[in-house]
């Protein structure tokens, strides 16, 4: 790792209350332990001292798995597909209801896929008939995503200063808000980015999860110091009603391989949850798989889909105006 590390300590990123409490200590590799709190206020959970924007990126080396997923597409034959053969390749890789950040597509339309990392997902979307534009604070991501996809991208993050306002009919923001410093700077940009009635999809992993609750530290939707901000359904939907997106569904969305991971990471530690007989079931995958299907059942899967609209403008008739009420007004002046 390059260069010392900034640690800053902040306010609820959500809410902005000094409320905390710990709720754990987890050692790091090296350097300082990573410390999550809750907000007392809101419920938001966060890692709090955090590394600063300045030197997040030393967590992030070029071989990050979210850089290198997905599998190598000849993008020239998709390109040079017919409608109906492009209708059949849609159809056989629309994005399943489990996926991160499926949307519904209407035709035709922009969008950008932000965090795209690998652009796997938006030569996916891509492929579906989208006009996609990725984005990745990473360049070398960024240049993945092209060199792979043929996807056009940019590099930074939200707000851009080359993306224009309503210039996007959907935005996804597949497992990145849990990344960001300032989730309402990022929502706050991608709603000014959105035209009036267009979608913004959100997916993170879930802190109210089973997976959470019994592996604790070991929870693989923790992933810190990557993870800055740990959402629930409750602070997800706080979030973007701060900005005045309408939600259209907000769900829990299974991550079938999260349990059996995080019980064989709880076991490589030594932690307490490995002896449990729970830690111990979760290892064997079978039944991993039947755990985690337990835990959709009981509304405590891994993951949250959100999907929200920025509200149509309605255009209202000029009101008319009565002598009395404009005499009135004058008579106010
Ligand atoms: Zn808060």
């Amino acid at each position: 790792m390059a260069g010392p590390i900034g640690w800053e300590t902040v306010s609820c990123p959500l809410c902005g209350a000094n409320r905390e409490r710990e709720l754990l200590v987890v050692p790091a590799a090296e350097g300082r332990p990573f410390r999550l709190v809750g907000c007392g206020a809101c419920g938001l959970a966060y890692l709090n001292p955090r590394p600063d924007v300045a030197s997040i990126g030393h967590f992030y080396p070029d071989d990050y798995h979210a850089y290198h997923g997905g599998h190598d597409l000849d993008t020239g034959a998709v390109e040079n597909l017919g409608p109906r053969a492009r209708r059949a390749l849609a159809w056989r890789t629309a994005p399943a209801r489990d996926s991160f950040t499926a949307i519904p597509y209407c035709g035709q339309g922009r969008l950008l896929d932000v965090g795209c990392g690998s652009g796997w997902y938006a030569a996916r979307m891509r492929g579906l008939g989208w006009d996609v534009v990725g984005l990745d604070f990473s360049a070398f991501a960024a240049a993945q995503a092209t060199r792979r996809y043929g996807i056009r991208t940019l590099v930074g993050t939200l707000p851009h200063g080359d993306i224009a306002p309503e210039s996007f009919d959907a935005i996804t923001m597949g497992m990145v808000l849990e990344h960001v410093h300032d989730p309402h700077r990022m929502i706050a940009a991608a709603v000014k980015a959105l035209r009036p009635g267009g979608l913004l999809a959100i997916a993170v992993p879930n802190f109210a999860s089973l997976g959470y609750r019994i592996f604790g530290a070991d929870w693989w939707g923790l992933d810190l110091p990557l993870h800055l901000l740990h959402f629930t359904p409750t602070t997800l939907l706080r979030l973007v009603a701060a900005h005045g997106l309408a939600v259209r569904e907000c769900r829990l969305i299974p991550r079938r391989s999260w349990l059996g991971k995080s019980a064989r990471k709880a076991k490589e530690r030594g932690s307490p949850a490995s002896r449990t007989l729970f830690g111990r079931l979760a290892r064997i995958r079978p039944v991993a798989s039947l755990l985690s299907r337990w835990a959709d059942w009981t509304g405590q899967s891994d993951s949250l889909f959100l999907l929200a609209q920025r509200l149509p403008v309605i255009r209202t008739a000029e009101p008319q105006r009565t002598p009395t009420v404009a005499l009135g007004r004058r008579a106010a002046e």
